[in-house]
């Protein structure tokens, strides 16, 4: 048997030493404390209910990007993965806040979940779900300052304005009341 691999010639050794290079950095990277680390280092962790900005670099929709295991991952979906565990990949990862580059865990769920926690989410939904994108979208940011204006000089019910916007009342009392969309 002869030697394993075959890096012994002189002109080898540059980019044998690369390689071991990479092989580190690819463990170091592959080590879970040091992606949460690596992670968190790119968020601006605000309070608990506020969004959590990712300051790192940005991919298509506002959504953060992070190169993870050479793949280009949305940061969100990292931040929902890295606290509540692996996810199911053909599943979206969702924004109850509407704010793209927010890691926030408290505002990320599933798609699916969304079909049970909150009818919001049934807006558009006439098309089926292929989740290309975030069902929230319907909801814009000119209806949640024109529906807390109604509700704020009474020119209109909660109710009524489930009904005018085909969401679910509990939708609209968490715009009125800042739950959500509180970024506007
Ligand atoms: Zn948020």
């Amino acid at each position: 048997m002869g030697r394993k691999g075959g890096q012994a010639g002189t002109g080898e050794s540059k980019a044998r030493s690369t390689e071991i290079c990479r092989a580190a950095a690819l463990k170091k990277w592959r080590d879970p404390e040091n992606v949460k680390k690596r992670f968190w280092s790119k968020v601006r962790i605000g309070a608990d209910n506020e969004c959590w900005p990712w300051i790192g670099a940005k991919g298509s929709g506002g959504y953060g990007s992070i190169s993870l295991h050479g793949k280009h991952k949305n940061a969100h979906r990292v931040a929902y993965e890295l606290t509540y565990g692996s996810i199911d990949q053909s599943k979206d990862c969702c924004h109850s806040c509407d704010n793209p580059p927010c890691c926030n865990p408290k505002h990320l769920f599933m798609g699916t979940a969304a079909d049970n926690m909150n009818d919001c989410l049934r807006k558009g939904r006439r098309r089926p779900m292929t989740g290309e994108r975030n069902p929230m979208f319907k909801m814009n940011t000119a209806a949640v300052i024109s529906i807390r204006e109604r509700v704020r000089t009474g020119q209109a019910k909660m109710a009524e304005l489930a009904r005018e916007y085909g969401v679910d009342h509990e939708c609209i009392r968490m715009i009125v009341h800042r739950i959500s969309w509180k970024h506007i």
